[in-house]
């Protein structure tokens, strides 16, 4: 038997004001120095500040770091890492959303030191996991080497839901979105084991349906403004990033119903649109990949509704000519065997798929 490695996030806060514990969390860990934290430019920075003003006041040096607005990608962690390079810093906090996460998840890994995440929003469960948004990994793989893109689980997660609930409601219900990809993600994931022999974790698969679940479950009740409904959705992110961390990879939370938000993604980058939030593309994903499946795609089709989720393209300001492009290169954005498998779906089989399960109302 091959020898098993799991890296999960130790210490997690979450509730209002939860904040104002960050220095008690130091303190267990047991850091003192300088600690490096990055905010965004705009919102974030405030609630970056609120964090910083709550360290320095417990005597900790803090130096702060801005991500600037946009995509990001190599350059821009890059030209962020200089600016530390040569500074001696004992952990990363990282304040925001996802970029801000994610750029904090690198420059710790580069610095070889521990970070903790401090989402401002609960729109992807990036907030708990090891993993990179997708257009990052590939930006850093391919200019630096795909061993600078490997990063680790949060050792903290502090998640204030006083300052969730305050995030515009796009991203709770992205967050949602996220979390109803695992039903079809894990059934990807099944599937190659069967057909490619690929490692399955029964333990990581259920956590990933657990945090599912507990959207579905909840779907009518979740509404971005309550802070209890913050509290589910950032704890089935938590549960989501601990099955990423128990398999080693995005396996249980990641399948062809995120192909399809990446290769949306990547189809803005190169014609030049705006996408849609991550959690809601991949919402659209898997309401599509799971009727491929022989899933249950009206329930999901039902729940995100319930949640005020776009089931469409309108509705998510996307159109119906990106959906099938998407849908055609999908199965080509990375190596990764789904019930796409290797040769994607046609443009014909693109259409009637999207008008079967009404993501677009008639042929571009
Ligand atoms: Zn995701």
């Amino acid at each position: 038997m091959a020898l098993e490695f799991i890296g999960c996030p130790r210490y997690i806060y979450f509730g209002p004001q939860a904040h104002r514990r960050v220095a008690e969390i130091m303190d267990t860990i047991g850091v003192r120095g300088t600690v490096l934290l990055l905010s965004g430019s705009s919102k974030t920075k405030k609630i970056g500040g609120m964090v910083g003003d709550v360290l320095r006041g417990e005597g900790f040096d803090v130096v702060d770091l801005e991500v600037p607005s946009g995509v990001i990608g190599a350059r821009e962690v890059c030209s962020l890492y200089e600016k530390v390079r040569n500074k001696g810093i004992s952990i990363v906090l990282g304040v925001g959303g996802g970029r801000v996460i994610d750029a904090s998840k690198v420059i710790a890994a580069w610095k070889g030191v521990e970070y903790i995440s401090v989402p401002t929003s609960a729109s992807h469960d990036g907030i708990a996991s090891p993993s990179i948004s997708f257009l990052l990994r590939k930006s850093i793989s391919e200019s630096l080497g795909p061993e600078k893109a490997v990063t680790r689980s949060p050792i903290g997660i502090i998640a204030d839901t006083e300052i969730i609930k305050n995030a515009p409601p796009i991203t709770l219900i992205s967050g949602c979105g996220d979390l109803i990809a695992k039903y079809t993600a894990v059934r990807d994931w099944k599937l190659a084991s069967v057909l490619k022999d690929e490692p399955f974790s029964e333990y990581s698969a259920s956590i990933a349906l657990l945090s599912a679940r507990l959207i579905t479950d909840h779907a009518p009740e979740i509404k971005p403004s309550l802070e209890e409904s913050c509290r589910i959705v950032v704890k089935a992110l938590i549960g989501s990033g601990i099955a990423i961390s128990v398999a080693g990879s995005s396996r249980p939370a990641s399948g062809s119903e995120h192909l399809f938000s990446h290769a949306i993604d990547y189809l803005s980058l190169k014609e030049g649109f705006k996408p849609a939030p991550h959690g809601i593309q991949c919402g659209l994903g898997t309401i599509m990949m799971s009727y491929l499946q022989g899933g249950e795609w009206e329930f999901i089709r039902q729940k995100l509704r319930e949640l005020g989720a776009p089931v469409t393209a309108e509705e998510a300001n996307l159109s119906p000519k990106i959906i099938i492009k998407a849908l055609t290169i999908c199965h080509t954005i990375r190596n990764r065997y789904t019930i796409l498998g290797d040769s994607g779906l046609t443009e014909n089989a693109a259409y009637k798929l999207a008008l079967k399960t009404g993501v677009i109302e008639k042929e571009p």
